[in-house]
């Protein structure tokens, strides 16, 4: 018997900007159905109000730590879809954690800064998977699926509530919405994370799509923005 030597696997990581060490990636959760004009263009009745009582519990998934892609890389077209869609979303970075419920009135003290990212999607497995009742995993989980801007700590930008959140894929705006939109805003859907999971630091929590998802193809070329915040710049390899 021969020792296999086992290979290192560094962490996943992001840049931070104006810093020098990376922020390690621990976990990415994701929230889905979070702005109304999104949850009826995928076909599902939007609430009434954002009033709590008005709101179905929030849908989560994951995606792998390393699923994250740099800013400025240009990413292969994903095997097993012919269905690759974008989803321009708020990204938050958690520099702290907890093992119990953590309150809403406290969730934002978890918060070590935002970015912006996309929920990269096979739509066509995920609507193949919802037909038959199956799980999302190999529809959002998959490699590089997390494209992500450096993050930007939150004593350069606060708690960003009403900021445009846009998407241009080869200079065309197809996703714009405020983030003032969000049926479950940052500090809720903390709290509704963290009565299944122990939140801690280095998760990023993708906060959600507008209006407007749809493909990308081999050669597109996107910018991510949330407005006065970050910029993620990358596309789609010829
Ligand atoms: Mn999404």
């Amino acid at each position: 018997m021969h020792d296999i030597p086992l290979p290192v696997v560094p962490a996943a990581s992001v840049p931070i900007r104006g810093r020098s060490e990376p922020f390690a990636v621990h976990r990415i959760y994701c929230i889905g159905r979070n702005f109304a004009d999104h949850v009826k263009e995928m076909g599902y009745a939007a609430p009434v109000s954002t009033a709590i009582a008005d709101r179905a519990p929030p849908v989560f998934f994951m995606k792998p730590a390393d699923a994250v892609v740099a800013d400025g890389t240009l990413i292969p077209y994903p095997r097993g879809t012919s269905e690759l869609h974008h989803e321009v979303e708020l990204v938050v970075a958690l520099g702290g954690g907890s093992d119990g419920i953590v309150e809403i009135a406290d969730a934002l003290k978890l918060v070590f800064g935002y970015s912006v990212g996309l929920d990269l999607t096979r739509r066509d497995l995920q609507a193949n998977a919802k037909s038959k009742g199956l799980p999302w995993d190999v529809a959002k989980g998959f490699d590089r699926s997390a494209p992500i801007a450096p993050i930007v700590p939150l004593a350069e930008c606060g708690h960003p509530t009403a900021a445009l959140l846009t998407l241009k894929v080869n200079d065309r705006t197809v996703q714009t919405a405020p983030l003032s939109e969000m049926i479950f805003s940052v500090p809720e859907t903390l709290h509704e994370l963290s009565k299944l999971y122990d939140l801690r630091a280095g998760d990023l929590v993708f906060m959600g799509t507008p209006a407007g998802v749809g493909p990308l193809h081999p050669g597109d070329r996107y910018v991510a923005s949330v407005e006065g915040l970050a910029e993620l710049h990358g596309g789609i390899a010829d």
